[in-house]
């Protein structure tokens, strides 16, 4: 059984919702922040969290908050597939470490796919997957175009 540990404060996600870590913003309202993914495992993979929830992971956040989040992913989504026109689309939530998960701030990744394109391994920040800034700003424009 997965143990839903305590939700830390100073996690990269929180720090990014307070404004202490910039980021590449393609949506805010007063419950979600949407943003690039600083590592992407393909061009305009973005990330969507709650504002107020401090969720861990899927289990640990108010049903409630979660509709609303899940509900801006699909327009953000709606809004990458009308601007990147990808050949797919994943949408991916990993919960707890064994699975995956990195930053323990609940968030769903949405991630183009190209066919032949390969995919980048996940939350590559080993030396050479992060994203060039101008680049995510770039994407980030094309897709706040489409909302
Ligand atoms: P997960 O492993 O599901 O917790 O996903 C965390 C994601 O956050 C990974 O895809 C990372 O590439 C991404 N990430 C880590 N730090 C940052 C950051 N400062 N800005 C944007 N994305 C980040």
């Amino acid at each position: 059984m997965m143990d839903i540990p305590a939700y830390e404060t100073d996690n990269i996600f929180a720090r990014i919702i307070r404004g202490e870590i910039p980021n590449t913003t393609v949506y805010e309202d007063e419950d979600v922040l949407s943003f690039m993914d600083l590592f992407p495992q393909s061009e305009g993979h973005t990330l969507v969290i709650p504002k107020k929830a401090e969720a861990v992971n899927f289990l640990d956040i108010d049903p409630n908050i979660l509709g609303v989040l899940i509900q801006r992913t699909q327009i953000i989504a709606t809004a990458i597939n009308t601007a990147l026109r990808p050949d797919g689309i994943r949408l991916i939530q990993f919960n707890g470490e064994a699975a995956g998960q990195t930053v323990f701030h609940l968030h769903f990744h949405i991630i183009p796919v190209w066919q032949n394109a390969n995919m980048k391994p996940h939350a590559d920040s080993s030396g050479n997957g992060q994203a060039d800034p101008v680049t995510l700003q770039k994407l980030a424009e094309r897709i706040k175009a489409c909302l």
